[in-house]
Formats: C-alpha cells, sequence, structure tokens
C-alpha cells in the first residue's frame, strides 16, 4: 500500500456567513493559519468547498503532523479539523486510503463509513462509495464491526473537485471567529490570571487585540513585564495579541497617592490606566477597551466602582469574564496556557501605594473633586510618550503599516 499525502482539513462554522462576508471569513482564517504555519513542513494551504486544506510536505512523520494539528486546533474560527490523505479519485486508491485512515485511530469495535461527493462527474454515488469501502475496512478490519449510531470510528471519504479526501481522525477546535474580522480592542493587561483570560476570549471572537501593561517602574523592578511578554509568547501562538504597550506607571501612582484621599487613590489610579489606555488606542484605531474583571471578585470590582471608572472614558469597556466564577477564569486559563505564568508573584502597580481600606463604593462626585488639581492631561501624553512597544505574531495586524513600526520584539 502506498503512502498517500498528509492533509488536514480545517472546518469552521457557517452559521450567519453569506455571500462577500463569507469569503472575507474564510481568507482571513487561511492566512491566520497561515502565518502561523509559517516555518512548519507545508506544501500548501488553501480553501476548498468550504473548508481550509493543508497539504502536508511530502514524507512528513505522524507525529509532525499531530503538532501541526494541535497548533492549528487553538486558532480562533477554528470549529474542528480533520486529518488524513488526499489521494486520486479512483476506487482503488479511495479504498486504499480510507484502510491508512482507518489504522490512525484504531483500535476500534464498531466503524461506518461517511462518503460524499460534491460532482456528479464522479461515476460511484454515496452509498455505493459507503458499501464498497465499509467491505474493503470489514476485510482489513476483521474483529470491527459495522454500526451506524454512534460507533467508535467513522471514515470519512469526500470526492471534491479532483480529488479524494480521506480521513478518520477528526478532532474539535477552539471555536469562535478569525482574528481581525472583529475590530481592534486595547486590553489592560496585568500579569494575573483574568486579564489574559480576558483577551484570548475577545481574540476568539475575531478581535484584533492590544495589550497595554501598566508597570510599577520605576518605584518596582520590571518583573511583571517579562511576565507579560510570556503571556503575550503563549496567546501569539494562536495568533491571540498584537502588540503591547509598556507603560511605566510608577512615578504617577506615588504623585497621587500623595494628592488624593487615601481610600479614593485605587479607583483615581484606575481612572488614570483607563484615560491612557484610551489615548494609545486612539492612535491604534481601536474603538473599546477590555479589562479582566469579574463582578464582585475583589472587594473593588463593584458596580459603583465600575462606573466610577468608566465615567474617565467615552469609549465602550468591555469586560468578557464579568460573569464567570474564578474557577471557570482558572480553567480558562489553563487551557489557554497562560496560567502557571499567571501564578507567579511579581509586583506591579497594583501593589504600589495601596490604601488600608480602598473605597468599594465610590461616590463620582468625590472622585471628581479628588482628581480636580491634578494635571490629568497633561500626564496622559506624558505617560502615553515613555510607553514602550512590543509586537507579536498576528497576521491580520502585521498587514498594515503603522506609525509605531518600531518593533522591539521581533519574537521568533
Ligand atoms: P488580573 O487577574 O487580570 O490581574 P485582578 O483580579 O488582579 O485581575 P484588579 O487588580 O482589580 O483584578 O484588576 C482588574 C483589571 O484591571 C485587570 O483584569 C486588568 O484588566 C486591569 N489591570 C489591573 N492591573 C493592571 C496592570 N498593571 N496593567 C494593565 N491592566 C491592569
Ligand atoms: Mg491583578
Amino acid at each position: 500500500m502506498s503512502e498517500y499525502q498528509r492533509i488536514c482539513l480545517v472546518h469552521y462554522h457557517k452559521i450567519g456567513l453569506k455571500g462577500h462576508n463569507r469569503a472575507s471569513f474564510e481568507q482571513r482564517l487561511l492566512n491566520n493559519i497561515a502565518y502561523i504555519l509559517k516555518d512548519r513542513p507545508i506544501e500548501s494551504i488553501r480553501r476548498i468547498s468550504g473548508r481550509v486544506c493543508i497539504h502536508f510536505s511530502e514524507g512528513i512523520s505522524f507525529e509532525d503532523s499531530c503538532s501541526i494539528a494541535e497548533a492549528i486546533k487553538g486558532v480562533p474560527g477554528v470549529a474542528r479539523i480533520s486529518c488524513g490523505y488526499v489521494c486520486d479519485r479512483t476506487m482503488e486508491d479511495i479504498d486504499d486510503a480510507s484502510v491508512q485512515a482507518a489504522h490512525d485511530v484504531a483500535p476500534f469495535n464498531t466503524f461506518k463509513v461517511a462518503a460524499r461527493r460534491n460532482h456528479t462527474d464522479f461515476p460511484v454515488h454515496s452509498m455505493q462509495m459507503n458499501c464498497i469501502v465499509g467491505d474493503v475496512l470489514s476485510e482489513a478490519f476483521p474483529d470491527a464491526t459495522v454500526r451506524m449510531k454512534d460507533p467508535d470510528a467513522i471514515v470519512h471519504v469526500e470526492v471534491i473537485e479532483g480529488a479524494a479526501y480521506v480521513y478518520a481522525r477528526t478532532e474539535r477546535g477552539v471555536g469562535g471567529l478569525p482574528v481581525g474580522t472583529g475590530g481592534r480592542v486595547m486590553c489592560l493587561l496585568s500579569s494575573g490570571i483574568d486579564s489574559p483570560v480576558a483577551t484570548w476570549r475577545l481574540a476568539r471572537r475575531g478581535a484584533e487585540c492590544i495589550g497595554i501593561h501598566f508597570s510599577g517602574r520605576p518605584q518596582t523592578a520590571s518583573t511583571s513585564e517579562y511576565l507579560v511578554d510570556d503571556i503575550a509568547h503563549v496567546l501569539e501562538r494562536t495568533g491571540c495579541i498584537a502588540r503591547i504597550y509598556v507603560v511605566p506607571f510608577g512615578d504617577y501612582q506615588r504623585k497621587i497617592a500623595g494628592a488624593v484621599p487615601p481610600q479614593l487613590r485605587i479607583i483615581i489610579y484606575r481612572r488614570l490606566m483607563f484615560r491612557v489606555a484610551q489615548r494609545l488606542a486612539r492612535d491604534e484605531k481601536s474603538k473599546a477597551l477590555a479589562t479582566g474583571e469579574s463582578l464582585g471578585q475583589v472587594a473593588s470590582q463593584t458596580l459603583d466602582n465600575i462606573a466610577a471608572t468608566d465615567d474617565a472614558v467615552s469609549m465602550p469597556v468591555l469586560r468578557p469574564l464579568i460573569g464567570m466564577d474564578k474557577l471557570e477564569i482558572i480553567d480558562n486559563a489553563q487551557q489557554v496556557g497562560t496560567f502557571e505564568i499567571s501564578s507567579q508573584d511579581a509586583p506591579d502597580c497594583c501593589t504600589l501605594f495601596m490604601p488600608r481600606a480602598p473605597e468599594t463604593h465610590a461616590r463620582i462626585g468625590r472622585v471628581h473633586a479628588a482628581e480636580a488639581s491634578l494635571p490629568l492631561d497633561e500626564w496622559v501624553e506624558g505617560i502615553a510618550a515613555g510607553a514602550i512597544v512590543h509586537d507579536y505574531r498576528c497576521a491580520s495586524y502585521m498587514s498594515r503599516k503603522h506609525p509605531h513600526a518600531t518593533s522591539s520584539n521581533d519574537s521568533q
């Protein structure tokens, strides 16, 4: 039996996709996957019949093909992936390739064949193919029996255009929409557990995510900046982060701490963080901010405090974790791969100049009064000018020229 060329078919949900929308969605998904697979042994990647089809290089090992499939699974927009073989559209080749595909999922007790053809120019119709391939598999796997309902293995045969695609291995992908189809969001990114998950969830809905990290520098060490960079490298593997602005914030916290009532410090730090984020978001043509807050998770994440921070900016502030429990967020962080990094302790601006009894129900009038004497506009400009930019691999974002294109981190 000959070794057929290995392929991987990427399926996505077609709900709500029509006409032009669908073509640009497919193209975006294809570009995002192609970007992630840039240095991998891939011969081609193209759209066929509502899927993205990846042809692996000749002679690629089973293990390498699995590791590539693993990488693709995490890319937003991928609903399912199927790994198998492409062969000529002759029944002889289809039979052989089906046995090979079934070996990839062996051992199994029950199986069925699911064949379909895209064009009636292929003379054998689907039911006939099911029977022919079923017989061949019964001979090759004499201990296995055919079962229509919930079989252990399903061998798919798809005759599409000039070739036949045969596969039995199918796995779920991360779902969602391709990054770059949902606009751009400026995400407030600490090195904690929550905000990387919030960022990932927005990327999974198609947003191009730009992070902004406020470090306690020069009042603290830069540990949190390294952790945020490590987190970004994890998010980058699936194209979920485009860029991060690192903003030294410690001196401004010191100034605030010396000028406002202690219980209002945190609110006022946060209002300044939001203003700086909005200022940089406008440069980035991003239309929303995002945080990792979850209602009532810590004393400061109350509705009053959320209202008091949102009052500082005019952009919508998205909070994708607002209704999630901490344990759900931790599970999600483990799935994304950021949990271990986020569990390391690092002083960031949050640990600096903290009051003993922070306000949990800030009254907006008092906040405005406390801020009245601060040169906020000047600070926002100064802080934004001091931001350091790190770029990451995000296909849709990289394809456009940007005024700050001085990448300080050409990761890999
Ligand atoms: P996280 O786990 O994301 O650090 P948290 O549970 O520590 O969140 P807070 O400290 O109240 O909660 O922060 C709430 C949100 O504010 C964070 O999810 C993040 O979006 C933003 N934020 C907090 N600290 C920083 C920081 N140093 N830089 C950027 N954003 C921050
Ligand atoms: Mg935190």
